[in-house]
């Protein structure tokens, strides 16, 4: 059996390219006569490979010399606590609660401080963006927390929240690498890569340098405290190495696509093809705010749980995989990250399109 067309959230479809190129190495790392799984994380090679992932990094995201990228453990959600661990030293922050990432957030920081909930779209089951032009945000916070594309629920703030000066901090983890992005506008970015970037188990944080403080609270474990990360360059204990070495290779295929504006019009070009039609499907409609649509997980349902159940299970035997939604949700969510190729969107759109004309 050939590769499907894969719509999981995550862990997610990596490009085709980079796998088989991985595939080539993985005895022989460039004569090394040995698995990049297998080197020691001190070695010249692996320097290389971490070295250069970093710099890759920079280059597609133009991140600016005063910010530090940290690659780290624990995935996404080890940050709800590192966040707050490390950036809280009036003790209080404000959160906008987007959806069940941010919510978990919020629920990790209050173990460690204030954190105030200053806007949320709980009323309307996280189906759009609150408006955060003018939020009450307290004077004393020490940042502000959004969750920038709302993974289970399809929904992307297009707009950065007007933090009145406070630091932003953004979990980007099914959003990153999708689009240029202006680092300088937020204190800290964070992704889990397994959404968007490459295998799970590894965050990258992109974290301004006056964030990374010595002085945060004496019970914060040494491996949850990012300066011990930046001094150590991400090396302080053994890295995820073999999740950073294909991040690496994403990065590179990421660059020779054409950097994050091409990607940008790639992803773009792939949720309207769906978008337009569910827009005019008389069975299948879109359950978020057209403002607020992501360009990554793109949530629908039929408003019948026996059809939503039989288009999961025709789709899947068409080669259509993943296609179910989130348990807390039901229904559908076709998650289109970078890796996923046009066509697989465009048969996705025809099988749709079918099944609409046999269940009408
Ligand atoms: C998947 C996801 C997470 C959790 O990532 P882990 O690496 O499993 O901790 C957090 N935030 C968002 C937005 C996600 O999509």
């Amino acid at each position: 059996m050939g590769r499907v067309y894969n719509f999981s959230a995550g862990p997610a479809v990596l490009p085709e390219e980079v796998l088989k190129e991985a595939a080539e190495e993985m005895l022989d790392y460039r004569g090394t006569g040995m698995s990049v799984m297998e080197m020691s994380h001190r070695s010249k090679a692996y320097d290389n490979i971490i070295k250069e992932a970093e710099a890759d990094i920079r280059d597609l995201m133009n991140i600016p010399d005063n910010y530090k990228v940290l690659f780290l453990q624990g995935g996404a959600s080890q940050q709800f606590a590192a966040v707050p661990m490390n950036m809280m030293k009036n003790g209080k922050a404000a959160y906008i609660i987007t959806g069940q990432w941010a919510k978990k957030a919020y629920q990790e920081a209050q173990k460690y401080g204030e954190a105030v909930a200053v806007a949320s779209s709980a009323d309307k089951t996280f189906s759009y963006i609150p408006d955060c032009s003018d939020l009450d945000i307290p004077e004393d916070a020490d940042y502000v927390y959004i969750c920038e594309n709302n993974t289970i629920y399809g929904t992307k703030f297009w707009q950065l929240p007007n933090t009145k000066g406070k630091d932003l901090v953004a979990d980007v983890s099914s959003c990153f690498l999708s689009e240029p992005v202006d680092v300088s506008k937020y204190g800290v970015i964070y992704g889990g890569v397994q959404k968007n970037v490459g295998p799970a188990g590894l965050v990258i944080s992109i974290i301004r340098e006056d964030l990374i403080r010595d002085d945060v609270p004496a019970y914060v474990p040494t491996m949850l405290k990012w300066k011990t990360q930046a001094d150590a360059d991400s090396l302080y204990n053994t890295p995820n190495c073999y999740a950073i070495y294909i991040c690496g290779k994403v990065f590179k295929w990421i660059k020779k696509m054409g950097g994050l504006e091409a990607m940008k019009k790639h992803n773009e070009a792939k949720a309207k093809i769906l978008y337009d039609f569910l827009d005019e499907s008389k069975l299948f409609k879109g359950t978020v705010e057209k403002k607020d649509r992501s360009l990554m997980n793109v949530p629908f349902v039929t408003g019948n749980a026996d059809l939503d159940a039989k288009f999961v299970a025709e789709s899947k035997a068409a080669g259509l995989e993943n296609l179910k939604g989130h348990r807390t949700v039901g229904g559908m969510r076709a998650s289109i990250y970078n890796a996923m190729p046009i066509e697989g969107v465009e048969k996705l759109v025809e099988f749709m399109k079918k099944f609409e004309a046999e269940n009408a």
